[in-house]
């Protein structure tokens, strides 16, 4: 374990924690990721300097440097979090195929908590690379069979969520869950294989369960994104992987 190596997974998390707050708002709004950022009140281009994740925004007070408006202050906090998570998961799992898998789920998680939460949109682009990417690190790891293995778990699980979906709109006479949620199924299927996938969507309901009553409660009629639940599910599912065996195990033995 290396202190250097430390600082380094921080930085890396907290760049892309900025590229992917620059993503999961464009794309849902139609407009390139390619370009400079601008001010979202004066549309000034930022220059290099207000464009470092957590400084720029010490460093500028929180404030833009043009019109003075007061900056999003969530974003700081999502790069420092997500800086902080990569060099968590650097400390706890050394150079190992935990470690990366964690690395994929922690971007997934704040890419699908951006855009599900502010759009109600899951984005493909996200789900597709993290699909490859975690073909390509079973692949590595564990070979080519597993990693197919992956696959074939990824479409059994995106087959059973478009079933729960289907029996879903049925019986609620709406959509239940949405095309995004059916296809987040595949990565969870893929990455955790079909009993730990489906324990994280047991779970994800139960995650779920306080803030849908709130929202039915304050009366007003929205949507309730379940992709925030769901990705939550699936990281704990895979951090507390351990614990989860011996659960199963216990109910295995029950039966
Ligand atoms: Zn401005």
């Amino acid at each position: 374990m290396n202190i250097y190596f430390g600082v380094l997974f921080f930085l890396l998390g907290s760049i892309l924690a900025s590229f992917y707050g620059v993503v999961a708002t464009r794309l849902p709004e139609g407009k390139s990721i390619l370009g400079r950022s601008h001010c979202n009140h004066c549309h000034h281009t930022l220059s290099w300097y207000e464009l470092i994740p957590i400084f720029s925004f010490l460093f500028l007070r929180g404030k833009c440097h043009h019109c003075h408006k007061k900056l999003p202050i969530y974003e700081p906090i999502i790069e420092f979090l997500m800086g902080v998570f990569f060099c968590l998961s650097y400390f706890y799992y050394g150079f190992s195929y935990e470690l990366w898998m964690s690395l994929i789920l922690i971007s997934l998680f704040v890419l699908i908590y951006i855009s599900d939460f502010r759009y109600m949109i899951i984005l493909d682009s996200p789900l597709i690379i993290s699909s490859i990417l975690i073909f390509i690190l079973k692949w590595i790891y564990f070979g080519i069979q597993d990693a197919l293995l992956g696959l074939l778990s990824g479409v059994i699980l995106f087959l059973i969520f478009l079933g729960i979906g289907y029996i879903g709109s049925k019986i609620f006479k709406r959509e239940a869950l949405g095309g995004g949620d059916i296809k987040l199924a595949f990565v969870m299927g893929e990455s955790v294989g079909i009993m730990y996938a489906i324990i994280a969507l047991v779970l994800s309901t139960f995650l779920a369960l306080p803030y849908a009553t709130l929202a039915l409660l304050s009366n007003e009629d929205r949507e309730v994104p379940f992709g925030p639940f769901l990705i939550s599910a699936l990281c704990m599912v895979f951090v507390f992987y351990d614990k989860f065996t011996a659960v199963l195990k216990f109910i295995m033995r029950i039966h």
